[in-house]
């Protein structure tokens, strides 16, 4: 059984969430960009921020803004592990759709129990992946390394297949469906307009396979070139 780690509060995994994803690509977290990203003023980044240094989650970086401990990575990627398994749950056994997951394990990964989330991934034979694409951290906190790059940063002639899409927003999602841009699709970048901001991409397995992609929802989309 998953060991139990002694709760933390609803904030606290919600910073540590966001540091982990803003922090992903060997970055620093700047107090300016938590605010932004989690909408709360910069003052209440500042507080919170020494608060999780003095619990050992986070380190400061001079003049740069703060990065996760050991301690504060496998805290997150808790998190993560939870929210991608119960998106896996809802999408896989009670029928909800992938627009409309997000927002479900936004509250439910605060308040399932370790051994109902174990229950659940159990009962989906343990995915790796959520129904985004995301990779879903093991148990003892592994995750697949992924690069973070985006359809929209693809220069014209390239190749790529599709690896996952932002989760976090329902209409993206619809937009991204609606283009036959699901994760696994192979796709290449004919040629890009900047007005309109359009991308004009072949999509593998779309009838017609030539598309047009607005750019802003080429930047949900994440790609591997191949
Ligand atoms: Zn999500």
């Amino acid at each position: 059984m998953a060991n139990e780690t002694p709760g933390l509060s609803r904030s606290v995994e919600d910073y540590l969430k966001v540091i982990y994803s803003l922090c992903e690509p060997g970055e620093v977290a700047s107090t300016s960009s938590i605010a932004d990203t989690l909408e709360v003023q910069p003052a209440s980044v500042t507080g919170m921020v020494k608060r999780l240094a003095e619990s050992g989650y986070l380190e400061h970086v001079p003049y740069r803004g703060v990065q996760l401990t050991e301690a504060g990575t496998r805290a997150a990627l808790r998190i993560l592990r939870r929210h991608r398994v119960l998106e896996s749950y809802l999408t896989e056994r009670l029928g909800y759709r992938w627009e409309d997951v997000h927002q479900e394990a936004e509250r439910l990964e605060h308040a399932a129990s370790d051994e109902l989330i174990e229950r659940m991934a159990t009962a989906l034979e343990n995915p790796s992946h959520d129904p985004h694409g995301a990779p879903i951290p093991t148990p003892s906190g592994e995750i697949e390394a992924t690069d973070s790059y985006t359809l929209a940063e693809l220069a014209p002639g390239e190749r790529a297949q599709v690896r996952a899409v932002r989760d976090d927003d329902s209409a993206g999602l619809l937009a991204v469906e609606a283009a036959g841009l699901l994760p696994g699709t192979g796709v290449r970048v004919i040629r890009r307009t900047r007005t309109p901001a359009i991308l004009q991409v072949e999509v593998e397995g779309t009838d017609p396979s030539v598309l047009e992609v607005a750019l802003e929802v080429a930047r949900r989309v994440y790609v591997l070139r191949v």
